[in-house]
């Protein structure tokens, strides 16, 4: 794993730039609130992998004019983003198996979207090698909130 100095904030926008198109096609808004002085040791390709996959499942599973939140914040020697949906979200039963290669909810297959179920396998081996967390908080029809929390260089 590669490992430089990454300005946070900056990786989550050029992140979700890719996705204005998508955004603007669904008609879903975004909400940025981001601490620009957070500074993380990281690969930057690998980063921007999960962000992309947070970001693209977060499209993928809001509903036409939806709204999507990202936070990006320090709590104590952590950078936490929170990346918070209002779409299909996570039947409780199905939470835990989320994040575990090829699973994808039913509802989510009977989706036109497609997809292959691995993006978030992916994205749980990224974070875990920059030594992060992801945690992910859903109420079914209500939304989904993506936790993630990274060492923060001081
Ligand atoms: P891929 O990312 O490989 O194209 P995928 O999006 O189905 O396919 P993951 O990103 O690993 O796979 O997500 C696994 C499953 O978790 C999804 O199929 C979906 O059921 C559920 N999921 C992930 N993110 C969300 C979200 N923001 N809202 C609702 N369900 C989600
Ligand atoms: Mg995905």
């Amino acid at each position: 794993l590669e490992a430089e100095p990454i300005a946070f904030s900056q990786l989550i926008l050029d992140s979700l730039e890719l996705f204005a198109p998508a955004l603007k096609k669904r008609n879903i808004s975004i909400k940025t609130d981001l601490d620009d002085e957070i500074i993380i040791m990281g690969d930057m390709n690998r980063l921007h992998q999960v962000f992309c996959n947070v970001i693209d499942n977060a499209i993928k599973y809001s509903f036409e004019n939806g709204m999507i939140n990202i936070a990006l914040y320090q709590k104590e020697k952590r950078a936490v983003v929170i990346v918070r949906d209002n779409g299909i979200g996570i039947p409780k039963k199905e939470l835990d198996r989320i994040g575990e290669r090829f699973y994808r909810t039913d509802k989510s297959r009977s989706r036109e979207t497609g997809g292959t179920g691995l993006g978030l396998s992916i994205v749980k081996q990224i974070v875990a090698l920059h030594n992060g967390t992801m945690k992910i908080e859903s109420e079914e029809g209500q939304g989904t909130s993506v936790i993630l929390s990274f060492p923060i260089v001081e």
